[in-house]
């Protein structure tokens, strides 16, 4: 799978209308990508070992998508791979009214990654260039400069250590409209049905210009975004996984050395009881 398909060069504009959210790439066989899934499961725990291991770098994961459009699923089945020890979740939810007393990157920046940790931002700072855009929550003379303060404050956070791995989720209307009808008719999934959800997807227009505009500007050379095609949850975990190896690869992750003499070191018969 070629990755650089997900994404764009920094500078070039992500055009959503032309991402074919039902897309399977080249993977026509479910039961293919599921097997592949699997191996790449494996491969991310050992890529997260030597990560935690060597404790050079922080990995962070940010995920946004419309609603129903599998960030909890993501979550669950292609970051599943990782060792829960290593993995720190957040999910942004509306601001309290003290992180509203404070600059909108407050509560991020406290829950970024520490070294040898993954963080994954289950919604994120662009929260605050989407729904605050969409919803006129502050003026644009507010919100418009924080596509600069987004792209400064990512790169500080990339100089001292972090990988920032950023994955828009893309559903298409018709596969929203199915799962939110499974929320509302299958009682299982009855508690996660939100009127309000409704009310966003008639803004579906003005969300896809606020993502365009956010994925356009802040694709960094230091904290690239992935659009990723939702509509089939089998293949969007595939690409995720794809994306996270390629990301975690890149980082050249070495184990330490072994402490001098290793091999000397004599582990003693216990008599017991
Ligand atoms: P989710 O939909 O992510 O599973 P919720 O149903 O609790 O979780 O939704 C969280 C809500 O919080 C979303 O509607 C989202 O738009 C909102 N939210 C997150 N960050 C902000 C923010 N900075 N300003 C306003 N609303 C926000």
């Amino acid at each position: 799978m070629k990755i650089r398909e997900f994404t764009r060069p920094p500078g070039r504009a992500f055009h959503l209308e032309k991402v074919d959210a039902g897309s399977t790439g080249k993977w026509k066989d479910k039961q293919k990508g599921l097997a592949q899934l699997a191996e790449n499961q494996a491969k991310l725990f050992s890529l997260q070992n030597r990560l935690y291991a060597s404790g050079a770098h922080g990995l962070l994961v940010v995920l946004q998508a419309m609603d129903g459009g599998g960030k909890d699923g993501t979550i669950r089945s292609a970051l599943g791979a990782f060792s829960p020890q290593g993995v720190a979740v957040t999910s942004f939810k509306v601001p309290t009214p003290e992180e509203l007393s404070h600059d909108f990157l407050w509560r991020v920046h406290k829950v970024a990654p520490p070294k040898g940790m993954v963080a994954i931002f289950n919604r994120s700072h662009y929260e605050d260039v989407l729904v605050v855009r969409v919803r006129a929550l502050v003026p644009e003379a507010v919100w418009r400069p924080r596509y600069d303060h987004i792209n400064h404050f990512e790169k500080a956070l990339a100089e001292g250590g972090t990988r920032i791995v950023k994955i828009y989720l893309h559903i298409s209307p018709e596969e929203q409209a199915e799962r939110l009808k499974d929320r509302q008719q299958d009682p299982d999934e009855h508690w996660k049905f939100n009127p309000g959800d409704l009310e966003e997807r008639k803004r579906w227009p003005d969300y896809m210009a606020a993502y365009e505009e956010a994925l356009t500007r802040c694709n960094t050379g230091w904290a690239p975004w992935y659009a990723v095609p939702a509509d089939h949850k089998w293949y969007r975990n595939l690409v995720v996984s794809e994306i996270l190896i390629h990301e975690l690869e890149s980082l050249n992750l070495q184990f330490p050395a072994p402490i001098d003499g290793i091999e000397k070191f004599k582990i003693s018969k216990i008599s017991w009881p």
